[in-house]
């Protein structure tokens, strides 16, 4: 079985990118910027914005960091927005999710400029992805494409299950893969007889956040295994895939699995930064 490195190619990616942006800055006079805006102090999400900062700063793009309190109201909230999407200097916005419960996700989403939309998450993007146009890809998405497309993972005619449906991995996936010419089948909770579509799939890509659910007879033999979920178990990072009773058999039949962590997290990661490159080329341009 093959390990699908996500962790290398990242590293590999950041270190073009990093050449590409010192090119550029030359040419147009300034770096790309990112602004994130965390509202709140949950833990995940101020490890991953961290991360998101850090890696940001290793390879010249600016990361403008925007600490909210919990308690910040939406107005509140969708004003920055508006004064980061009038910002000449500002090229993509990233709003840190969940957001806290008294303000809606999708009002805060649908107001920062789809232009400056770093997570491709805007009504606007998802639209432009649905036609297999040019969108601005969802991180995670993104990544995994990525990564299958750097092993060489053959995806044309190929049947992908994608396990969940949330707006931020399982339905761009789906788009994602069937822009590929896979053909694709997305199961979630309410899916009947789920094992009966897993051991169909050639690609099987599972973002559930929960480990423990697929088990070595619901996967066809030599499938491509990718394992989105993050989940701590007794302290550990692990992911949708792990199974104390028989991951081992899973490893066996499957031909490629991505590892948790070192496989989909460090992708998610290395897109961003390439959307952020992306929009700031787009902006340069016009
Ligand atoms: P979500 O909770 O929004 O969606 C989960 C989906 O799984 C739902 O569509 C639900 O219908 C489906 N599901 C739940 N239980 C199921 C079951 N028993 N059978 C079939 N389907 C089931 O979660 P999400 O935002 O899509 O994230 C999924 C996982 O991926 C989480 O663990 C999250 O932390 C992780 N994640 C990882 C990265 C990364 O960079 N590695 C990025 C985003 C999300």
């Amino acid at each position: 079985m093959k390990i699908l490195n996500g962790a290398a190619l990242s590293k590999k990616i950041k270190s073009v990118l990093a050449i590409e942006i010192d090119y550029l800055v030359k040419k147009h006079g300034r770096a790309p910027k990112l602004c994130i805006v965390l509202t709140g102090d949950d833990p995940a999400s101020t490890s991953y914005v961290k991360s998101k900062q850090k890696s940001c700063n290793e390879i010249g793009i600016l990361c403008d960091l925007r600490l909210l309190p919990y308690a910040t109201s939406q107005d509140e909230l969708l004003a920055l927005i508006e004064v980061l999407n009038n910002d000449p200097e500002t090229d993509g916005i990233l709003v840190q999710l969940p957001l806290p419960k008294h303000i809606d996700q999708n009002v805060v989403l649908q107001a920062i400029d789809y232009k400056k939309d770093a997570d491709g998450l805007h009504p606007m993007n998802v639209g432009l992805l649905n036609r297999s146009d040019d969108a601005i890809i969802p991180c995670t998405p993104k990544g995994i494409l990525s990564l299958l497309k750097a092993e060489d993972i053959p995806i044309t005619g190929k049947h992908c299950v994608v396990i969940g449906r949330s707006n931020l991995v399982g339905k761009p996936m789906a788009q994602l893969m069937l822009r590929e010419n896979a053909s694709v089948t997305v199961c979630h909770s309410k899916t009947r007889d789920l094992p009966h579509l897993t051991r169909q799939g050639e690609i099987l890509i599972i973002a559930i956040g929960h480990p423990n659910l697929l088990h070595a007879d619901m996967l066809k033999k030599g499938a491509v295994v990718v394992d989105v979920g993050i989940n701590s178990v007794d302290g550990k990072l692990v992911g949708d895939l792990y199974n104390s009773i028989d991951v081992q058999d899973i490893e066996k039949k499957a031909a490629a699995i991505t590892p948790v962590p070192g496989g989909v997290g460090p992708m998610t990661v290395a897109s961003l930064l390439e959307n952020v490159v992306e929009i700031y080329k787009r902006r340069c341009a016009v």
